[in-house]
C-alpha cells in the first residue's frame, strides 16, 4: 500500500509527539529532545536538522542520517482571481493530489486531501470519477499543512503561519474520504491539535465524512475535532443514489453516530453538507423532510451550490431555489447557511479537485469497494 519511498530516511512529519518521544528514546537520547525538535519543526518552520542548534552536534548528525523533514513536492500552483490558491502535489508514479487555501477577511482556511482519489463513488463528485489509488501517509497529510505554511509565510521565511496567523482553519475536505484512511488521519489530526505541533483549536479543524458509521464511533474515542457530514438527501432512496455508502450505513444509523460523537466529545454541533442539485434534491418538500430529520438536534446545515465538472449530468440549483430551500430550513428553526463558491476559475471549488489518479478499484459499488474503503 505504501508508496516507494523517495528517501530511505524517516519523515519526522509523520510522528505524533508520543511517536517522536519513542523514536528519540530508541536512538538513545532523552525524550525531552522531542520538545526541542517539535519546536524547530512546527514553531520555527525549520526543515534542516543540522540547523537545529540547541541539539548537540552529534545528535543532529545521527538524526540527520536516519530522519528528515520532507514536505510533499509541488507539481503546479494556480491562483484564482478571488485569492484562492490551489497546489497540485506529487504522489508516486506521476499521480497527484491537491490542496486549496481560501483566504477570507476573518480567517484563512486550508483544505487538505487524505487520499489519492476516492473509492466512494459519489455521483456528483469529480474526485470520484477518477477512482482510488492509495491512502496518503500521515507525513503527507501533515506535510500539506507544513508546506502551505511555508508557501504562505512570505518573505520572512519563518513559518509564522504555523502559529495560526495565516492558516487559522484546516478542513479535511479535499480529495478522499478521511475516515477510510483512519490509521493515518488520526495521528495527523493529533499533530494539528498538539500545542507543540500546529496548535490549532479543535473547533478550527474539521473532518468531513460521507458517513462511515463505524469509524465515526472510533473517532469519538480517539480525537476531538469538528465533524461535518455529507448528507445531500433527506431520504435513504435518494441518498443511496448520490452517496452509495448510504446503502451500507443508512441515514438513521448515521445520525445516531453523529449525536454519539457530540456527546462523547462535548461538541456543539455537527455540520451537515448538502449539495444543491437542480431538480434532484432541491424542492421545498425535500427541505421540509430535511428539517424533520434534524429538528431538535444540534445540527447546522451548509448548502453547497453544485460545482460542475466535465462529463457531469448534474446542474447547479438556481440561486433563488437555494435561498428558498435555506429559508424553509430557517423557518423551521434550523441553522442553515449557503457556502460561497470560491476558486471556481481554477477548479478549486468543492468537488472539483481531481489531481491525477490511477484507479485501482476494479469493482465499483460492490462489497469489494466497501472493503477497500474501510481498511
Ligand atoms: N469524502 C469526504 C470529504 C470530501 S469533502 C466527504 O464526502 O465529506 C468535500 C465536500 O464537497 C463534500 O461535502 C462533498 O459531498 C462536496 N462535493 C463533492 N462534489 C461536489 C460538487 N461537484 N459540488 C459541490 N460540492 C461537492
Amino acid at each position: 500500500m505504501l508508496p516507494p519511498p523517495s528517501s530511505d530516511r524517516l519523515n519526522l512529519l509523520g510522528l505524533t509527539r508520543a511517536g517522536l518521544e519513542t523514536y528519540i528514546t530508541e536512538l538513545g537520547s532523552k525524550p525531552f529532545r522531542a520538545r526541542q525538535l517539535l519546536n524547530w519543526i512546527y514553531k520555527r518552520g525549520e526543515q534542516r536538522i543540522e540547523a537545529m542548534t540547541d541539539l548537540s552536534k552529534q545528535f543532529r548528525a545521527e538524526l540527520a542520517q536516519r530522519a528528515e523533514v520532507r514536505t510533499p513536492e509541488i507539481a503546479e500552483v494556480q491562483h484564482s482571481e478571488d485569492g484562492t490558491r490551489k497546489w497540485k502535489l506529487k504522489a508516486d508514479s506521476g499521480q497527484a493530489y491537491e490542496m486549496v487555501f481560501i483566504p477570507e477577511s476573518d480567517r484563512g482556511t486550508l483544505c487538505i486531501s487524505s487520499q489519492v482519489g476516492c473509492a466512494l463513488d459519489c455521483s456528483f463528485c469529480s474526485t470520484a470519477q477518477q477512482g482510488f489509488n492509495r491512502n496518503l501517509t500521515t507525513a503527507e497529510i501533515v506535510g500539506q499543512v507544513w508546506l502551505a505554511c511555508r508557501e504562505l509565510a512570505g518573505a520572512e521565511g519563518a513559518v509564522e503561519a504555523a502559529a495560526g496567523r495565516v492558516i487559522t482553519n484546516v478542513v479535511l475536505m479535499g480529495m478522499g474520504e478521511p475516515l477510510a484512511n483512519f490509521r493515518n488521519v488520526v495521528p495527523a489530526l493529533k499533530i494539528l491539535l498538539d500545542d507543540l505541533g500546529f496548535d490549532l483549536s479543535r473547533r478550527r479543524v474539521t473532518l468531513s465524512t460521507s458517513g462511515l458509521v463505524p469509524q465515526i464511533y472510533r473517532l469519538a474515542e480517539e480525537v476531538n475535532v469538528a465533524l461535518a457530514v455529507s448528507l445531500h438527501a433527506p431520504d435513504d432512496a435518494l441518498r443511496s443514489e448520490l452517496v452509495p455508502i448510504n446503502r451500507k450505513h443508512p441515514i438513521a444509523e448515521l445520525l445516531e453516530a453523529c449525536w454519539h460523537y457530540l456527546d462523547e466529545q462535548n461538541g456543539r454541533s455537527v455540520t451537515f453538507e448538502y449539495v444543491m442539485l437542480q431538480g434532484i434534491n432541491d424542492s421545498v418538500q425535500q427541505a421540509r423532510a430535511l428539517a424533520r430529520l434534524l429538528q431538535g438536534h444540534p445540527a447546522k446545515i451548509n448548502l453547497i451550490p453544485f460545482n460542475p465538472f466535465p462529463g457531469t449530468r448534474y446542474r447547479r440549483s438556481a440561486p433563488e431555489v437555494i435561498s428558498r430551500f435555506r429559508d424553509e430550513l430557517l423557518g423551521r428553526g434550523l441553522i442553515a447557511t449557503i457556502r460561497r463558491t470560491r476558486g471556481e476559475d481554477i477548479d478549486a471549488a468543492c468537488g472539483q479537485l481531481a489531481g491525477r489518479v490511477v484507479d485501482r478499484t476494479t469493482v465499483r459499488l460492490g462489497e469489494k469497494t466497501f472493503a477497500l474503503v474501510a481498511s
